[in-house]
């Protein structure tokens, strides 16, 4: 193997990891972003891109190898040279080109032998992006050719040099499994999901993350995740919990161009800003009128130095909220931002079972931030191990008082979203959950289903369910020997 990942920390489906790279004798820390490096026009030097935070970058084989200026140069001196980047560069290979004119002038076997030539660390092949919406029958011809690609590069000689394997299949989640699963018998060092972009530019969030997860499915969980083409700041924290590792993008430098400017939330123009509201090196001291009196380089250098500096903030952040284990709280808060993240988010929460069995089990504490916090994989997780824990023959699960309960063998407490939840572990985590004072008919829901859970796994027993006030609605599809009273009655 070219590359060896290591995962450190998980949270919901994402992780902290080390990405070695042996040919570059260096280790990047992940999740990161890779920023596009364009040979033909460096918007900052490759030395401010390190000073933002960029550990490694990606630029294009296919337009140094079409450009005669460029390939002899890099021939000459190397990619390093070329690129003035002192770490671990990845190289694509022309499928953008081909997905947007139809044909490109190269094949894989040319474009891996000259990735390796000019001293690529991670090579990619020629695979062929299908956009979203493509027949069933149109991306699986096209998934043919992907893995005729794949299979071919990794048959070749290329020393130390890692192969992607890059994942299609447009917006069909069985496909894109299907061929995540093919590329991994393969052996690939680094696993791309392609054609991303296309999604996210109409910010079709939910379909992004049932493409990851479905990818994530057929690759499993021992291997490093690229999201190609992906770098707002907006979507790191959900496509992070989706499972993806490393991303790249020209978005710092093209929205730069255009006097666009990347936050958390959003982008948004220049020209909309009354002020800068950013903490970053350029912002500080800066304001919108200032840069926008710049001379039309500096200022487009200085824009992206900003999108470049709130990319790596937000990847930091994301890392943190690993390590405390508040990744799902992050997301909901960026989900707070647009209401396409909120689709996206809402979206990751109903792959719950894929969640459940990626999501550590032990963290500091939960917050309930949101409706959607009642569907987070640590209460589907509750909800199924207290099926196991045994209970008496007459059972009270009461928001009320156990103390008093004294015609009961067992008085478990219902806690909404989690559920009944047995005394001794109303003070561990997650069910030690700070929640808001009032809850919603979708939590008391919610908590249902654990009440119903625990009922069928007891068909002896007897239980008694004590609300404050719930609604009828929400106490629906109770079935064996179940009394329901009303508290506020
Ligand atoms: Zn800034």
């Amino acid at each position: 193997m070219a590359l060896s990942f290591e995962t450190r920390l998980q949270d919901a489906a994402g992780r902290i990891g080390r990405l070695s790279v042996p040919s570059a004798d260096c280790e990047v820390a992940t999740p990161t972003l890779l920023p596009v490096v364009n040979p033909n026009i460096q918007t900052v030097g490759a030395d401010e891109l390190a000073t933002a935070g960029a550990e490694m970058v990606i630029t294009n084989a296919y337009i140094i190898y079409t450009t005669p200026s460029l390939r002899a140069r890099a021939r000459k001196e190397g990619l390093e040279g070329l690129v003035g980047f002192d770490g671990p560069i990845m190289t694509d290979s022309g499928s953008f080109q081909l997905a947007t004119y139809g044909e490109i002038e190269v094949d894989t076997t040319e474009i891996i032998e000259f990735q390796a030539a000019i001293g690529s660390d991670i090579a990619t092949p020629v695979d062929l992006p299908t956009a979203p919406d493509a027949s069933v029958a149109q991306a699986e011809e096209e998934l043919q050719l992907t893995q005729e690609a794949i299979a071919r590069a990794v048959s070749m000689e290329t020393g130390e040099m890692a192969i992607t394997g890059p994942i299609q299949g447009s917006t069909h989640p069985s496909l894109r499994r299907q061929a995540a699963a093919a590329a991994r018998a393969l052996g690939c060092d680094l696993y791309a999901i392609g054609a991303v972009v296309p999604l996210l530019n109409s910010y079709r969030y939910a379909e992004m993350v049932d493409v990851i997860v479905a990818a994530k499915e057929g690759l499993g969980p021992a291997v490093p995740v690229h999201l190609f083409g992906a770098g707002h700041p907006m979507m790191f924290a959900l496509a992070v919990a989706a499972g993806c590792d490393l991303f790249d993008s020209a978005a710092y430098a093209l929205y730069a161009r255009d006097g666009r400017y990347l936050t958390v939330a959003g982008t948004v123009h220049l020209d909309e800003l009354s002020t800068l509201p950013c903490a970053c090196p350029v912002c500080v001291g800066q304001s919108p009128a200032g840069l926008a009196a710049l001379a039309s380089a500096e200022r487009e250098r200085q824009l992206a130095m900003h999108n470049l500096y709130v990319s790596f903030a937000e990847l930091r952040r994301v890392r943190a909220a690993i390590s405390a284990g508040n990744l799902l709280e992050l997301v909901e808060r960026r989900a707070r931002g647009h209401p396409a993240l909120l689709d996206g988010y809402r979206r990751l929460l109903t792959h719950g079972a894929y969640l459940e069995r990626h999501d550590r089990a032990s963290k500091g504490g939960f917050f309930g931030l949101s409706g959607e916090s009642a569907d987070r994989p640590e209460v589907r997780r509750h909800q199924h191990r207290i099926t196991a824990v045994p209970v008496g023959a007459e059972v009270l699960i009461t928001e009320g008082d156990c103390g008093a309960a004294t015609d009961f063998d067992t008085c478990w407490r219902l806690v909404p979203p989690f559920g009944p939840v047995p005394t001794a572990l109303r003070d561990t985590y997650p069910t030690n959950a700070t929640l808001p004072a009032r809850t919603t008919d979708a939590e008391r829901r919610r908590a249902l289903v654990g009440v119903r859970r625990l009922v069928a796994a007891h068909p002896d027993s007897s239980f008694t369910i004590a609300h404050r006030g719930w609604a009828a609605s929400t106490l629906t599809g109770l079935q064996g020997d179940v009394a329901v009273i009303d508290l506020t009655e």
